[in-house]
């Protein structure tokens, strides 16, 4: 006797094999995938289950957003009356800066909270978040947790630490860390894991990458930090440390396997050997290396040299199928070669590489027996073509939307159902989000830390 039968239903495993499944079913119990057979077996075997008949539709792994700023959610829409920026350095001088110093924990909570409904509402099961704001330090990462948690997906939560301001100011950002590290390594079971978080190698210095390094290792968490996204930070290692800025990072001995580097724009092929050799992880976030017009990740070459590269959103655009519809077409149009990426690379960065990046691909990731059910369902609203195994992978990456997900499993307990979220109420959680983003921009007029100004619609 199992808990649920999920029969029929196109199974896209995203195991090593790469099987792609039709007339099978998964039976869960306790939170996990405990049997994939044929549904004649399973359904006889276990006629007293629940059952969830996917005919027609995509049964497969949920998503994984490999690099997020949930808080990024909050200036959506935002019309921004500022003197153009004219390159990466601007765009952070002049929006995401003084975003950050006007934050506070009501933007924290409330931005998590509408992230985390957009993201299990389309499909996403796990991401990794890192908070910046150097005024809403302490306790931060509780508020979003708390918020997470009452949608119950699966997450890694950091503050982002930085020394823009001081010294101290990149200290209270690991002390946080260490705070919710310690928090979280006390109960037994969450869906919650701590990761550590350092801005960028242009904000901070050698002395604060070593002591995350050694800090992170303590709780055996994963670090992250922004790498070689725009131009600055490699002209900045270049002139201060003569060196490229993953050599500098690897010189500090920061780079393995429990580290994330996320968008890896500007890089050498002496940086993606270096990459590859210590089995150092890359997050490629590519709608928001065109929205910032910072320049296309190598993802190629770092695929080729075996290097895992999941997929991030950078708080952008949070349905994950759009992100993979541009790492699909992005790397085509940067190199002139219709066959750049294939359909399956992709899919792959969005589930067990977006898994493994994490240490988690032992757990999620694949639809595979033992593993934890993190399962979606896909029922496309429009389907112009046939669906089966043959065409499952390329209707994921260019047919499918995030409103087409219609059922969502987090170790085998349902949060969304027909589309609709179980565990927290939709309207609520856009209104606390539209309150806190319309006091956030309120903040920002009259901000004195701002270069310029940020007008609402
Ligand atoms: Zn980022």
């Amino acid at each position: 006797m199992v808990e649920l039968l999920i029969k029929n239903g196109v199974i896209v495993t995203m195991d090593s094999k790469r099987r792609i499944l039709e007339g099978h079913s998964l039976a869960i119990d306790g939170g996990r995938i405990v049997e994939i057979g044929r549904t004649e077996d399973l359904q006889r075997r276990h006629s007293n289950a629940e059952c969830i008949d996917a005919t027609g539709q995509i049964v497969m792994p949920g998503l994984v957003c490999s690099h997020s700023h949930l808080y990024g959610m909050l200036l959506r829409g935002a019309t921004l009356s500022i003197a153009p920026p004219s390159d990466f350095t601007q765009i952070l001088q002049r929006i995401w800066w003084p975003v950050d110093e006007a934050l506070n924990y009501e933007d924290a909570y409330a931005s998590a909270l509408l992230s985390s409904v957009e993201f299990a509402k389309s499909g996403v099961t796990m991401f990794a978040d890192t908070y910046s704001g150097p005024n809403s330090i302490p306790g931060v990462l509780d508020k979003i947790c708390m918020a997470v948690e009452s949608v119950g997906i699966r997450s890694f939560l950091a503050f982002e630490s930085t020394e823009r301001h001081s010294k101290d100011e990149g200290l209270r950002g690991v002390q946080e860390n260490v705070r919710f590290a310690e928090m979280i390594s006390k109960k037994n079971e969450s869906k919650t894991k701590a990761l550590f978080s350092i801005h960028a190698s242009f904000t901070v210095s050698d002395e604060l990458i070593r002591e995350v390094k050694k800090t992170a290792e303590r709780f055996h968490s994963p670090i992250t930090i922004h790498a070689s996204e725009g131009l600055v930070d490699l002209h900045h290692n270049m002139e201060n440390y003569g060196k490229r800025t993953i050599e500098r990072l690897s010189d500090l001995g920061l780079l393995g396997p429990n580290v994330i580097l996320a968008h890896c724009v500007h890089l050498n092929s002496k940086e993606v050997d270096l990459i590859a050799k210590t089995n150092t992880g890359v997050a490629h976030n590519p709608m928001s290396n065109m929205l910032n017009a910072v320049g296309v990740s190598p993802v190629q070459q770092m695929i080729t040299q075996n290097v895992t590269v999941g997929l991030g959103n950078d708080g952008y655009i949070f349905d994950m199928f759009e992100n993979m519809r541009a790492a699909f077409l992005i790397h085509r149009l940067n190199s002139r070669d219709p066959n750049a990426i294939d359909s399956y690379s992709v899919l792959e960065m969005a589930t067990i590489k977006g898994a493994k990046l994490y240490g988690m691909e032992k757990e999620v990731g694949s639809i595979e027996i033992g593993k934890k059910a993190d399962i979606i369902l896909i029922k496309p609203n429009i389907l112009p073509t046939p669906l089966s195994s043959d065409t499952a992978v390329n209707h994921i990456i260019n047919t499918v939307d995030g409103d087409d997900v219609e059922h969502v499993f987090v170790e085998g307990k349902q949060i969304v159902k027909d589309k609709q979220l179980l565990t927290f109420d939709e309207q609520r959680a856009q209104e606390i989000s539209q309150t806190a983003a319309a006091n956030l921009w309120a903040r920002l007029r009259t901000s004195t830390a701002q270069i310029d100004r940020i007008q609402t619609p």
